[in-house]
């Protein structure tokens, strides 16, 4: 029967990296991007070398996430040199072509400009390679689960239970091919008041860690929704640079110890 698997040729290890870590989430709008960004800020202040690959081709965010624009540099051959900030080693699409081009892409270019992007780029020695993977499970996400040597994933999910049920089809995606799923992240898991400190699950509460434990997959941890987190977002200035001694910086942290 079809597994799904790929054979080793499209799982060639990258030369220099050692971990490949991919951030998915089962549909849009639940902080994938910004929590790519942050974990790879955090496990970057862990003193590992970092670089943050945006593969998503359709909606790339963390050139603005990271506050960087401007096109990276040919060096020999084709190979990039890789944009820069804060530390960590980035490629994106939005760096290569503007939004509309890369809009109207049928699968095999998403695939070929993923692949320069993993390959074509002069990342150097890095001990973990952070994936934002397009969100969704579909046939892109499926095949770039396939041709990128991931060595692990990790699901990022908001508390309701649509967003669970997503988040359990990324668990089967990666389970299907193989690749190792390291945990699920609960997003915008609570508010705390800014003005009177109470705290308010708007979306519910503690879903993610009971589905992480149905799956029997680890459950790494909750960052809250905040007015800062959005905001550094936006400024591209991410939290965990932006208030590093904060508790949301310091729940980054922690995840990425288990990473
Ligand atoms: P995705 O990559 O899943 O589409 P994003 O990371 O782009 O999601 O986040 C979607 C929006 O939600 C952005 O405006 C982002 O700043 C905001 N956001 C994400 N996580 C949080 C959070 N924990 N608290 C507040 N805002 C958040």
């Amino acid at each position: 029967a079809a597994s799904g698997k790929t054979g080793s040729s499209a799982q060639l290890d990258v030369p220099g990296i050692s971990k490949i870590i991919a951030v998915a989430s089962g549909k849009g709008g639940v902080g994938k991007s910004t929590t790519s960004v942050n974990l790879a800020l955090a496990l970057s202040e862990l003193g590992l070398r970092v670089g943050l690959l945006d593969a998503d081709i359709y909606g790339p965010s963390i050139p603005k996430l990271m506050g960087v624009s401007g096109k990276p540099e040919v060096l020999e051959g084709r190979v990039m040199k890789p944009m820069e900030a804060y530390g960590i080693k980035l490629m994106s699409i939005g760096f290569l072509v503007d939004e509309e081009t890369a809009m109207i892409w049928r699968g095999p270019m998403v695939t070929s400009a993923l692949n320069q992007m993993l390959r074509e780029v002069a990342w150097g020695e890095l001990d973990v390679l952070v994936v934002d993977m397009p969100p969704g499970t579909g046939d892109v996400q499926l095949t770039m689960a396939q041709k990128v040597p991931l060595t692990g994933s990790v699901i990022v999910s908001t508390p309701q239970d649509l967003a669970l049920l997503d988040a359990r089809r990324g668990t089967a995606m990666f389970q299907k091919v193989s690749i190792p799923v390291i945990g699920i992240i609960e997003n915008m898991s609570h508010f705390i008041c800014p003005d009177c400190g109470s705290r308010h699950e708007i979306f519910g509460h503690g879903g993610a860690r009971e589905e992480a434990q149905k799956l029997q997959v680890p459950f790494l941890g909750e960052i809250p929704l905040t007015m800062e987190l959005r905001v550094q977002s936006d400024q591209g200035r991410p939290v965990v640079i932006a208030h590093p001694e904060g508790a949301v910086a310091q729940a980054y942290l922690t995840i990425a110890e288990h990473i």
